[in-house]
């Protein structure tokens, strides 16, 4: 049975495009399918369902929720592949998530604006460190390089950027709309035999004897060969359904979406001091704060149980005007934005910074996938998971991932 969430008309014209190009994609004949339960519908969920079905397998995915309702719907959805993306095996595992992004956009029409991202700070220190980075990044392959106030006025001639002389250009980047992207991936998936259920959360797991997994859910019950915990940044889950405590920093992150600006203000991704600023082709701007929530013991209580809405409207709008007026001072008439959304975010956040992808050391049917930067990540992520579970080989691009490695406390973000 499938049961999703009815997507308004723009969504609906892009996953009538994705079926149609999937109308071809039978599966694949010969041994028994693996049957694979994917449980969440972000865009990890998903887009690790597409390729399962893709690659043969019978997929159910499982969201407690609707799909991409938690950090699939609170973030920037910045595709890059940047100077934080450190060391350099992390940063070549995202140059591959930028590139499974132009092949999902071919395949699926998934929009994305690419376009580049420009980043600066204020002070002269960071500035010269930044330009340090970048040489790194050339080093790595990326065609990333400084520019001069003169070309970025060129690039973004409504941008401001104050006494800063040089700004960092990475051409590569882009940005998508997250939930749009998450619902194309499940409609796919669908479309390649899978069964997506929204509403159905799974409470527990329980072996059989020929070494297959019962799980109960409060929508049913289900035995399938493995599963996958695609379950963002819920620790209790990963303790319960796979027996393993992966040590988490989940930090909130609060994302404005104002109401499609007729004018386009902005052609790039915009990393200014305090403020990620980007303009969707639907002329909606999405703006996310660099700066978390003051540590004081107050905040804690209010963000104890992790809320994705402020506790009162009234502050809802305090915070997103706050967020505005910060970008009105490099983008002039961004304060005056209609508000639509605002959101509090929770990363899902392994502590060493790296994502966690593998096969559970305490429960062999089940296999994890909990990441910060999943936007960027989700296409290289959904092809090799959906690979190593079908084949059962290994892929050397995820084997320093492991949920078995010693977590290594780095603060990255
Ligand atoms: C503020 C912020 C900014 C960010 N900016 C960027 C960025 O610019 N670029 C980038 O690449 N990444 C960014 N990220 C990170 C990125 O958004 C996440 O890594 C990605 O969305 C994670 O996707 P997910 O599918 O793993 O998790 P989620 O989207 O959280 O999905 C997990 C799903 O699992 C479901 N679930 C949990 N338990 C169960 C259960 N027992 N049964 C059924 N369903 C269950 C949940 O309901 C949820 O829908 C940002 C994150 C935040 C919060």
């Amino acid at each position: 049975m499938s049961q999703v969430s009815r997507p308004d008309r723009r969504v609906f014209l892009k996953l009538s495009a994705a079926a149609a190009s999937l109308a071809s994609c039978a599966p694949r004949s010969g041994s028994k399918p693996k049957s694979v339960a994917v449980i969440g519908g972000g865009i990890i969920g998903a887009s690790i369902a597409y390729h399962l079905a893709q690659q043969g397998a019978q997929v159910t995915l499982l969201e407690r929720g609707k799909l991409a309702e938690r950090a699939s719907r609170g973030t920037f959805a910045w595709i890059n592949a940047t100077w934080a993306k450190q060391p350099r095996h992390y940063h070549a595992f995202n140059q591959a998530g930028l590139a499974g992004w132009k092949r999902l956009q071919a395949d699926l029409d998934i929009p994305v604006r690419w376009g580049g991202s420009l980043e600066w700070f204020p002070s002269a220190d960071r500035q010269a460190r930044l330009a340090e980075q970048i040489a790194e990044q050339v080093e790595w392959g990326e065609p990333a390089r400084m520019i001069s106030t003169r070309r970025f006025a060129e690039l973004e001639p409504n941008v401001e950027i104050g006494e800063t002389d040089q700004v960092a250009f990475s051409p590569n980047d882009g940005a998508v709309d997250p939930v749009l992207a998450t619902h194309i991936l499940a409609a796919s998936a669908r479309a390649a035999g899978a069964t997506v259920q929204e509403a159905c959360e799974v409470e527990s797991v329980f072996d059989t004897a020929n070494g297959r997994a019962q799980l109960k859910t409060n929508c049913g019950s289900l035995v399938v060969d493995d599963f996958v915990l695609a379950t963002g940044a819920a620790p209790r889950v990963t303790q319960a359904l796979a027996g393993i405590d992966i040590p988490q920093r989940s930090t909130p992150g609060v994302i404005v979406v104002t109401k499609p600006v007729s004018e386009r203000l902005i052609n790039r991704i915009i990393v200014a001091p305090g403020v990620h600023i980007h303009q969707r082709d639907d002329g909606r701007i999405v703006l996310g704060e660099q700066d978390g929530a003051p540590e004081t013991a107050a905040h804690a209580e209010r963000l104890r149980n992790r809320p994705n809405r402020f506790p009162d409207p009234v502050f809802a709008v305090q915070h997103a005007a706050r967020i505005l007026d910060l970008a009105e001072q490099f983008v002039p008439g961004m304060s005056s934005a209609e508000i639509e959304d605002v959101f509090i975010g929770w990363r899902p956040l392994p502590i060493d910074g790296h994502p966690v992808i593998g096969r559970s050391p305490r429960r062999s049917s089940a296999y994890l996938a909990i990441m910060h930067s999943g936007v960027s990540l989700a296409p290289i992520v959904g092809e090799l998971v959906a690979k190593e579970i079908v084949t059962g080989r290994s892929a050397p691009e995820i084997e320093m991932y492991r949920a078995d490695r010693s977590f290594e406390s780095v603060r990255r973000y």
